[in-house]
């Protein structure tokens, strides 16, 4: 009855060295007011300068979200007071940003649609206030750090559609090296717009959530406004435009501000900085670092891998990890290329990502990994080819990573490889016939009465102890036909 609209303006942190207009450092965490010099910092009569990396990674993200970049862009000041902003204007784009009119797929969940972006565009992050009790606290080292902002046309429906986009987004730009990614630190923060309106009658008054450090809130936030305004206009209530915040330990939003008439930041092109024109070279730069992008990628691996869904999904999680994967499936021999690619996959978001996990090594640290794609590679060939028993492979794994060592050395070393020779396998056999001589008998005995269940137990219990007598390395499937034959045998 009612239709739903959701815009988001996300802010993203460039992962360049310094800030936007001037040399001083851009890190998270430093001790307070040490990355900053008099540009920054907004002394009278001090020139800024453009940071050629940070317009270079806003225009690459500009590319991926298909956007057009102008012929010509610059900068505006927005003027406003506020003790976070020292210059009492922000350095930002108004009239010609650098990415306009574009769009970006969203996929996964259900949801498969095309989000239109209006814009993208270049600005200084403002400081950080701390409030302290009585006293508010001012820490200037954000002040003036490359913040890449990105706005949506209110093409969202949900607050699931609105979660998908900026974890597809947050993937995309870790993806192309631009930004961490981490929502907690601030490194990339959503404002989420909504309104809904009768069917048919499109927009209506937007509710604007500010400051959302995770999807997850973005999703609860948005759903949560929804079901509110809902609220509000069957009782024949009016909207009000207003700005409201997020209060996950009460899971509801609150007013902030009412926004009665819009900003009048009296924008003018900031006088300081030419006008920006890519040229040929800066645009060869900006698409060289376009690399394939998460969504592209995960299709391509469903398809050439024959990969599912969560599958894919997981494995792309990070480019790493699915650098990780592509290499590994590359290296094992024996097996069709798709079989290859579920060995791969099930080692890989299996025991591969419980280790990881258990040495708090991050996803896209797997480079680092003594476990490397070769050497993954070749415990499954070994399995396939009948060398390593599955339960030995995972010993061979985890002594790799403790000591280091290529997986052939330690199967050598530690005398893990697979016994498939038929001889030693059956003189193993004999010895547990005697052993076990009691549950041989019970097993022809089954077997002439016809107890088919009893004697399979049978046969698994003796072929665990055929195994267990080679300490683990007898090939199971020689070992189970044994059996088999030893007990059908009179
Ligand atoms: P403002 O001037 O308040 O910043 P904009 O028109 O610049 O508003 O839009 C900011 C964001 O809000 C955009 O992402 C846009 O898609 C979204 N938006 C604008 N109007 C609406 C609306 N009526 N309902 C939902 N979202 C909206
Ligand atoms: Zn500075
Ligand atoms: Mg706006």
């Amino acid at each position: 009855m009612y239709d739903t609209f959701i815009g988001l303006e996300v802010h993203i942190h460039l992962l360049t060295k310094t800030k936007v207009f001037c040399g001083c450092r851009s890190a998270f965490g430093d001790e307070p007011n040490t990355n900053i010099c008099p540009v920054c910092m907004g002394y009278p009569g001090v020139l800024p300068a453009l940071n050629i990396e940070a317009m270079r990674m806003s225009c690459t993200v500009a590319r991926a979200l298909h956007c057009r970049i102008p012929e010509r862009t610059w900068f505006d000041r927005k003027q406003y007071f506020y003790p976070d902003m020292t210059k009492n204007y922000q350095i930002s784009q108004f009239a010609s940003p650098l990415g306009q009119e574009g769009w970006v797929e969203i996929e996964g969940r259900n949801i498969n649609k095309k989000i239109r972006i209006r814009e993208c565009h270049l600005e200084e992050d403002a400081g950080k206030m701390v409030h302290t009790g009585t006293v508010s606290l001012l820490d200037y080292n954000r002040a003036g750090v490359s913040l890449l902002e990105i706005v949506t046309e209110p093409d969202m429906r949900s607050g699931e559609e609105a979660e998908l986009f900026i974890q597809q987004l947050r993937r995309m730009v870790r993806y192309l090296g631009v930004c961490d990614g981490n929502m907690e630190e601030g490194s990339l923060r959503a404002d989420a717009n909504i309104s809904i309106n009768i069917s048919g009658a499109g927009l209506g008054r937007k509710v604007e959530l500010k400051n959302l450090n995770s999807s997850r809130f973005v999703r609860l936030g948005l759903n949560y406004e929804r079901e509110r305004q809902a609220a509000l206009l069957d009782e024949g209530k009016t909207i009000i435009q207003e700005t409201r915040l997020w209060n996950e330990n009460r899971d509801r939003t609150e007013p902030m501000r009412t926004k009665e008439n819009a900003n009048d930041y009296r924008y003018f092109a900031e006088p300081d900085l030419p006008v920006f024109i890519p040229d040929e070279q800066f645009l060869a730069k900006v698409d060289a670092a376009l690399v394939e992008l998460p969504l592209e990628r995960l299709r391509r691996l469903k398809k050439e891998y024959g990969l599912n869904d969560e599958q894919a999904d997981a494995l792309c999680e990070e480019k790493a990890f699915a650098d990780y994967f592509e290499e590994t499936v590359k290296r094992i021999e024996g097996a069709e290329p798709k079989e290859c690619a579920q060995k791969a996959a099930n080692w890989i978001l299996g025991d591969i990502k419980h280790i990881l996990s258990k040495e708090k090594i991050e996803l896209n640290a797997i480079s680092n990994f003594k476990l490397n794609a070769s050497r993954l590679a070749s415990i499954i060939t070994m399995i396939i080819k009948g060398e390593l028993s599955g339960k030995n492979a995972k010993q061979t794994a985890l002594a790799v990573i403790a000591e280091d060592k290529e997986p052939a050395a330690i199967i050598e070393l530690h005398g893990w490889a697979q016994i498939s020779d038929p001889e030693q396998v059956s003189l193993a056999l004999q010895a547990v016939c005697q052993k076990e001589a009691a549950a041989f008998a019970e097993a022809r005995e089954a077997k002439a009465a016809g107890n088919e269940k009893r004697v399979a137990t049978l046969s698994a219990f003796l072929t665990g102890k055929v195994l267990a007598e080679t300490h683990g390395r007898a090939n199971a499937e020689i070992a189970a036909k044994f059996v088999r034959e030893k007990i059908a045998a009179t």
